[in-house]
């Protein structure tokens, strides 16, 4: 029977396990050192601030994996040898493959600062930062305040944390607002506010220089390249992106550059050896997609994909349409397509951009300038239907039909505000034209033709 080994029981690893099940008797072991059991990394924020407890972010029953004969075992793997097709364990130990996955996910990316060993100082990846966090930031009283180095996406989760909490949040940004190398200008300001409007201190055009230490070895303060500054902390939490988790593959021989790179049969350059996930780079980039997407979405894509070539049906990696979806505080954030900021715009792109009066919702739509052809959207507190999105991308639609049509793309609640005719009344202004917006159609969301 074909021996199936998957390092990493994250997504990409636990959906490709699940589907070499579905298709196929060959024996599966899940090798992880971070959990027993494989866990939603998405909603880590919501243990801590007491939405949910550590059972209810665990996908599957603990019973699950015996039911499946999927082999669970807890340890590190330290080397790979792919000529003898073993690998070792930091715990000692070895284990023997014939057709090994590589899906050791991301670490926190640092930036080589003086004090990063210091008690106090995480990322927020895994169960263990969780862990920390709790240990380090337990109330207001342990710990007064924090300093968060990084806008993104952790970031803020790791503001809102603290927050719910009462401790007092610094959060240092590099750039003039926030996540601006992901977001228009527009959008990005509007979060800023949003974040302030929070009770969290955001520094703007701001960079780390040192975290300084008390005589415990534990965190006392952080302070700034600008000007000569010290920020009172006990935990300092690092969010400036995350990394493929390689470096135990240094001399295995399997190709690495940021990501272990891969083909888009999820390949390695060594036969039997493949990569999925957050850990993988793609050689040839899909479309405009980033070679590393480090998104859970995109970890189960790869997984499904690369059971069918496990399982003998040889299958590319084909995620379609980009799209992805994040919350800052009380503001939700969905993005379909591609919608540049101004520092990485493409010569030919033009925005739309709309924001509400309240600060809390704004739009911003992509769309070519020599044919107006839609090319992705941002909405923030506006739910979109992403089938019409996916739609409209694919049937490659004119800026002007997506305006005409937007009610049916809303996917609010029923009873919440609607603001189709202020959007598009906006756009009339602005472009000259005359689109009145079509009442919803079920039929047309449902793709019936009359
Ligand atoms: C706080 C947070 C919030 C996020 N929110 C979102 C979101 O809202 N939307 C979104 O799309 N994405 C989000 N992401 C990203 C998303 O969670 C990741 O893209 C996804 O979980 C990656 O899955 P993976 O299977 O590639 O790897 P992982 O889930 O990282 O799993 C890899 C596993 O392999 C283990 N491992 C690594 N090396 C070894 C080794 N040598 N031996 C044994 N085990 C090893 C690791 O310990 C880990 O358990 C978020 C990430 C974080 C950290």
């Amino acid at each position: 029977m074909e021996n199936i080994v998957i390092i990493g029981n994250g997504i990409a690893g636990v959906t490709a396990a699940r589907h070499i099940r579905k298709l196929s008797d060959k024996k599966i072991t899940i090798v992880s050192a971070e959990t027993d059991y494989f866990f939603s990394r998405t909603a880590l924020m919501y243990v801590y601030m007491g939405h949910m407890r550590w059972t209810d972010i665990k996908p599957y029953e603990d019973w699950f994996w015996r039911k499946n004969r999927l082999e669970l075992k807890k340890a590190y793997v330290e080397r790979i040898d792919t000529d003898a097709k073993s690998l070792y364990f930091s715990e000692g130990g070895t284990i023997n493959y014939d057709k090994l996955i590589i899906a050791t996910g991301s670490v926190t990316n640092t930036f080589g600062w003086e004090g990063l060993e210091l008690d106090g100082v995480q990322g927020l990846v895994s169960k263990q930062d969780l862990d920390e966090l709790e240990k380090n930031a337990a109330n207001k009283v342990a710990c007064p305040s924090a300093v968060i180095v990084g806008g993104g996406l952790i970031g803020v989760e790791m503001a809102e944390m603290l927050r719910t909490r009462g401790i007092a949040v610094t959060m240092l940004v590099r750039e003039n607002a926030f996540w601006t190398n992901v977001l228009p200008n527009g959008e990005a300001e509007m979060i800023s506010r949003h974040i302030e409007s929070h009770g969290v201190n955001l520094r703007h055009s701001t960079n780390l220089d040192k975290i300084l230490a008390d005589d415990h070895g534990k965190v006392r303060a952080i302070s700034i390249k600008e000007i000569e500054e010290e920020i009172p902390c006990k935990v300092v939490g690092i969010t400036t992106g995350v990394k493929p988790n390689i470096p135990f593959l240094k001399d295995s021989g399997i190709e690495t550059d940021k990501g272990v790179l891969v083909n888009r049969s999820l390949e390695t350059n060594i036969k039997d050896v493949y990569a999925i996930g957050d850990c993988a780079q793609q050689r040839e980039p899909i479309g405009n997609r980033p070679p590393v997407e480090a998104v859970w979405y995109t970890g189960r894509m790869m997984g499904e994909a690369l059971a069918q070539t496990i399982c003998g049906n040889t299958f590319d990696y084909n995620p379609g349409h980009w799209f992805n979806s994040a919350k800052f505080f009380d503001i939700e954030y969905q993005t379909y397509g591609w919608v540049f900021p101004e520092e990485r715009k493409k010569d030919y792109e033009a925005h739309f951009h709309w924001k509400h009066d309240d600060d809390t919702k704004c739009i911003t739509i992509a769309y070519h300038k020599d044919n107006q052809k839609f090319l992705g959207i941002n909405t923030f507190g506006i739910r979109l239907r992403h089938e019409m999105m996916d739609r409209w991308l694919t049937e490659e639609r004119g800026v002007n039909y997506v305006m005409e049509y937007l009610r049916d793309a809303n996917f609010d609640p029923e009873f919440y505000d609607r603001y189709e005719p202020e959007i598009v009344n906006q756009f009339n202004a602005e472009f000259n034209t005359n689109i009145r917006p079509k009442r919803r159609s079920w039929k047309r969301m449902l793709g019936v033709r009359s």
